[in-house]
């Protein structure tokens, strides 16, 4: 380790900045934003510092530095570009005994400012010892999305029941083991979702009850089945969860990112091949929950689209289970953007509908007279099996029969295909490619973008492509 890390106390300390530029400006914000006293020594100011200087939040000493200008400081940076000042810098700050950094001259530094990830009172501090500060920033922005925004809020949180939760357990053990359920569990998550009330009142259940179950749902969309399309959300929680819930739409490569040692219980639902009836799904997340587990719904796409999310969720909050509700692409958007179909256009579609396709009591049970409207795209999800039916009734309410219509099958995934046709010729093409499901349908004008705008290869030609030629011999 070449540089030894810690963090400063500079809450109403003095501190110099010498130079007068925007990367002095920059500094200058981070300083005030730990509390220092800040004085810059410069001739001239940028406006940003000028502003700061006439709101009365930091000094300036006009005029070129002197070592003087170091006398009763508790630290320095040298933002200049003359290498001539920042060396007189860190010399009057090497005979004080005060730390110095010249910014991006580690040779002329005594300290280096490390890249930072700011969820205050929680921060991270990233370095490579000057090296190579970009990797830094890599590292930090990496940890960025691993570190949910309401962590700070969490941090504040904890910090004002430390004392509470140290008389109520004497042991250290104890006391770590309470932490740790605390700071992963419901009670955490409902600090960081911004429900304070209900966190500070699972808080005041668990100091007073420390080993009754406390168990939460979590309702989380898996976007269409590419897992670079999950929220950073999604994947927290599917590596926090003790038990998933999933159905047939999840694709696999998305349970891979479950936590490997978390029960899986396939509850679903393939047409006609119901494995688990609805209320069985509520009724087992109500008793998994109520067993103090942290039960992961996974969703295809989005909970709340087609997705019967509102009636899960009921049955928990009847039942006063906490429970979080996290939204997923939904499988028209996933679908739209990988196939090159803008859902609107200013030219071709003010507006777009999603229906399901699915039959009810017999019959497709749509709003046709204002579906077959011209200018608006329509999506359907769960339209495979009654496509040839859907595309004519179309035709039969008004739309023209040459009305662009694509299908896409297994959205965003490597497995992806798209077909693209007409009202009148796309239920042809579906039965020659044999198309299986999950598929969506896409009609509209829009529809005709795709030939100019699908850029996305599915099954990624080259990589197959590669494959082969090494298989072939590889001699060569
Ligand atoms: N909640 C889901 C929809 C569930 S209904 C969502 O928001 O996407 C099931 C239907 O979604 C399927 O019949 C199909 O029409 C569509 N669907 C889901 N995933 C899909 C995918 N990867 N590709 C195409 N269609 C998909």
């Amino acid at each position: 380790m070449d540089y030894f890390p810690i963090f400063l106390k500079l809450q109403g300390r003095a501190c110099v900045v010498v130079g007068g530029g925007e990367v002095a400006l920059r500094k200058v914000r981070l300083l005030s934003q730990a509390g220092a006293r800040v004085t810059v020594v410069a001739p001239a100011l940028v406006a940003g510092l000028a502003e700061l200087v006439h709101q009365g939040r930091i000094a300036h000493r006009a005029g070129t530095f002197v070592a003087a200008d170091l006398d009763g400081v508790r630290l320095a940076i040298a933002a200049t570009d003359d290498r001539a000042v920042n060396q007189a810098v860190f010399e009057a700050g090497e005979a004080r005994g005060l730390p110095v950094n010249v910014v991006d001259d580690p040779e002329l530094s005594s300290y280096i400012t490390p890249a930072i990830v700011d969820r205050s009172p929680l921060v991270v501090a990233v370095s490579t010892g000057g090296g190579v500060p970009v990797l830094a920033r890599l590292v930090r922005a990496r940890l960025e999305s691993l570190i949910p925004a309401g962590f700070g809020a969490l941090a504040g949180f904890a910090a004002r029941f430390r004392d509470q939760v140290k008389a109520r357990f004497a042991d250290v053990e104890a006391r770590r083991n309470f932490w740790e359920s605390v700071l992963e569990g419901p009670i955490a998550d409902a600090v960081v979702a911004g429900n304070i009330a209900s966190a500070e009142a699972q808080m005041a259940q668990r100091l007073a009850e420390p080993d009754a179950p406390s168990g939460a749902v979590y309702l989380v969309g898996a976007g269409p089945g590419n897992p670079d399309l999950l929220t950073f959300r999604a994947l927290r929680l599917m590596q926090q969860a003790d038990v998933v819930l999933y159905d047939s739409l999840v694709a696999p490569e998305l349970l891979e990112l479950v936590r490997r040692d978390a029960e899986r219980v396939f509850v679903g639902k393939q047409r006609a091949n119901h494995t688990l009836p609805q209320e069985d799904i509520n009724a087992l997340m109500v008793r998994l929950a109520l067993e103090g587990k942290r039960v992961l719904r996974l969703k295809g796409g989005d909970p709340f689209t087609f997705g019967r999310g509102g009636e899960e969720i009921e049955e928990l909050a009847a039942n006063g289970i906490p429970f979080e509700v996290v939204p997923g692409i939904t499988s028209a958007s996933g679908a739209a953007a990988y196939a090159g179909i803008p859902l609107t256009h200013r030219d071709y579609a003010q507006s777009v509908t999603f229906v399901t396709g699915h039959k009810k009591d017999g019959s497709i049970d749509l709003d046709w007279p204002a579906l077959t409207r011209p200018q608006q795209t329509v999506v359907v999800y769960m339209g495979l099996s009654t496509a040839r039916e859907l595309c004519a009734a179309f035709v039969a309410h008004g739309r023209a029969a040459d009305t662009p219509a694509a299908i896409v099958e297994a959205a965003t995934t490597s497995r992806q295909r798209t077909l693209t046709g007409t009202l009148a010729t796309l239920p042809g093409l579906i039965d020659a490619a044999q198309i299986k499901s999950p598929a969506i349908i896409v009609v509209g004008e829009v529809v005709s973008l795709a030939e100019r705008l699908a850029w996305y290869r599915g099954g990624n030609p080259d990589g197959v492509a590669a494959s082969k030629v090494q298989d072939d011999g590889g001699e060569g």
